[in-house]
């Protein structure tokens, strides 16, 4: 049977980016202020050059200015971090996103922190990590934002929650871990090394999985009633068609859930509506404009 409510992502992020656009609209009527975001790609990985197209596309749409810079794969390391600094000065541009990953022959460590910690809208920066760690305010990775939405959207209040994030990478796993700790959940952070994954999970009241594993989390690894989100997103051949599936097996976790994402249409689409959030978020900063209070409470 299956039991859990989809947490709709797709139509909390559409709801998103309309707040956004309107807030757009306002900035630019009062203040003559364009929001600006670039995206740096490098090479022609085609998923990249996708996920490149869509965030261009939902930029604009809101109302924002939009730039692709794209360099060639065998492009050196000099050029790419001499980009980076030019955007850093363009004053059309209040945001900076290097699409990962970066061909091996890129130090991305080094050029990631060649981007503004004030133009960071993936929240990568040491500066941005380092803030967020210690309660400050930082521009905060888009995935984990985008998680603590939909699980603030559909919990409420997440104070004293038991919540279990497995994967500790600096895109998800570690910030959703700063995250749930300022809204005073109780967190544990699993990972490859963690002993007796599946007893774990089965403590999260909230269950984030983040891992790049295929339908790994089986539903006798989630608790009964538990909030599951499924940030992974893993090609795979069914039935001889692609598909997309998560890192949380759908049908047996939604039997045992009270609530799970979709994949597609789960963390997805909020994290491009967060990036949307943070370039605005960084533009006020930069103009010297209070930010809107982006996320009404609990949503
Ligand atoms: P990383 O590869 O950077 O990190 C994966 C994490 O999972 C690591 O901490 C790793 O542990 C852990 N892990 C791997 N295998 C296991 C295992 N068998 N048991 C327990 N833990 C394990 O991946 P990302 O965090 O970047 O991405 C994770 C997934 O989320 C991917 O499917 C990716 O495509 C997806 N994603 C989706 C986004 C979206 O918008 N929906 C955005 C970003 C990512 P260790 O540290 O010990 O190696």
């Amino acid at each position: 049977m299956n039991g859990a409510a989809i947490i709709d992502g797709k139509a909390r992020a559409s709801d998103l980016r309309g707040r956004i656009g309107n807030w757009v609209g306002e900035l630019r009527a009062t203040h003559g202020l364009v929001p600006g975001l670039a995206v740096v790609l490098v090479g022609d990985d085609s998923a990249s050059a996708v996920y490149v197209r869509n965030k261009r596309k939902a930029t604009e749409a809101a109302g924002m200015y939009g730039r692709v810079i794209e360099l060639p794969a065998d492009v050196d390391q000099a050029e790419v971090v001499a980009t980076v600094e030019a955007l850093n000065r363009d004053r059309e541009i209040h945001g900076v996103l290097v699409q990962l990953p970066l061909p091996d022959h890129i130090d991305s460590t080094m050029v990631i922190d060649g981007v503004s910690p004030q133009k960071d809208v993936d929240g990568l920066h040491p500066v941005n990590v380092g803030q967020l760690a210690a309660g400050r305010q930082a521009l905060v990775p888009c995935t984990p934002l985008g998680c603590l939405h939909l699980l603030k959207g559909h919990l409420g209040d997440l104070a004293g929650r038991e919540s279990v994030i497995v994967g500790r990478s600096m895109l998800v796993g570690k910030p959703l871990a700063q995250l749930l700790l300022r809204e005073n959940a109780t967190v544990t952070v699993a990972h490859s090394r963690s002993r007796d994954l599946p007893a774990l999970c089965r403590r999260g009241e909230m269950l984030v999985v983040a891992v790049g594993r295929a339908e790994m989390v089986r539903g006798d690894w989630v608790r009964s009633g538990a909030t599951v989100i499924d940030v992974g997103i893993n090609r795979v051949i069914r039935e001889g068609k692609p598909r997309l599936v998560g890192d949380v097996h759908f049908g047996e976790a939604s039997a045992v859930a009270s609530a799970i994402t979709p994949v597609p249409g789960g963390v997805g689409p909020m994290t491009i509506a967060c990036l949307l959030a943070n370039t605005l978020t960084a533009a006020c900063r930069q103009f010297g404009v209070t930010p809107p209070e982006i996320f009404a409470k609990n949503s």
